[in-house]
C-alpha cells in the first residue's frame, strides 16, 4: 500500500454552516485530521504495519500499551474519514424506512434513538466519540473515549459526532449540548447510516 492519503471531505468546508463553521471544518480537517494522516504514515513507513489496511493496523495495535502511538494516529484517521460521512448538508430529519423500521424496534422510537445519541454525546467526560453501532443484530448507542473505535469491541459502526474539543469549540465554545442537537437536528446523514447497516 502506498502511504496513507488523507481522505477528500464529503462537501464543501462551508456546507455544513451554520451548525458548524467554515472555519471549524478548514482547522479540524486541515490541521487535526491531517495532522493524523501524516503521523501515522511517519509511525508506519518501513515497519510491518505499513503494508496493512487502516482496519487490520487498528486492530492489530489495539490495547498493546507498545504501539498505542500507532493506535492513536491509525483510528483517529478511520475516525474522522467516518465522521465526515456522518454528515451533509440538508441531512437530519427523518431516517430512510428500513432504518427507521430497526430503530423503532430497539428504541421505541426515532426520537428516543436520538435522544439516546444527544445523551451519550453530552455526557461523555473528555474526549472521544458518541456512536450509533449494531450489535448482534440490536442496534444501540455507544460512546468511546480519545482514539477508541467500536469495531474492536464487535459492533459495526452505523455513524458517529465527534465530541472532542475542537469539533465544536470555536463555534458553540463549552455549549456541547447545543452542537451535538444541531447535528442531530441538521446534519445527521440517516441514508449513510443505513449504508452501513446493510
Ligand atoms: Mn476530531
Amino acid at each position: 500500500l502506498p502511504p496513507r492519503e488523507l481522505a477528500p471531505l464529503p462537501w464543501d468546508e462551508s456546507a455544513l454552516q451554520p451548525v458548524i463553521s467554515a472555519a471549524t471544518v478548514g482547522l479540524h480537517y486541515g490541521k487535526h485530521h491531517r495532522g493524523y494522516v501524516k503521523t501515522l504514515n511517519e509511525l508506519i513507513e518501513g515497519t510491518q504495519y505499513g503494508e496493512m489496511p487502516l482496519e487490520t493496523i487498528i486492530a492489530r495495535t489495539d490495547g498493546r500499551a507498545d504501539r498505542c502511538a500507532i493506535f492513536n494516529s491509525a483510528a483517529q484517521v478511520w475516525n474522522h474519514d467516518f465522521y465526515w460521512r456522518s454528515m451533509k448538508p440538508g441531512g437530519g430529519g427523518a431516517p430512510p424506512p428500513a432504518l427507521a423500521r430497526a430503530i423503532e424496534a430497539d428504541f421505541g422510537s426515532v426520537e428516543a434513538c436520538v435522544k439516546a445519541l444527544a445523551e451519550a454525546a453530552t455526557t461523555h467526560f473528555g474526549s472521544g466519540w458518541a456512536w450509533l453501532v449494531e450489535h448482534e443484530g440490536t442496534l444501540r448507542v455507544t460512546a468511546t473515549g480519545n482514539a477508541h473505535v467500536p469495531f474492536t469491541a464487535g459492533m459495526k459502526p452505523l455513524l458517529v459526532i465527534d465530541v472532542w474539543e475542537h469539533a465544536y469549540y470555536m463555534d458553540y465554545q463549552n455549549r456541547r449540548a447545543d452542537h451535538v442537537d444541531a447535528v442531530l437536528r441538521e446534519l445527521i446523514d440517516w441514508e449513510f447510516a443505513e449504508s452501513n447497516l446493510a
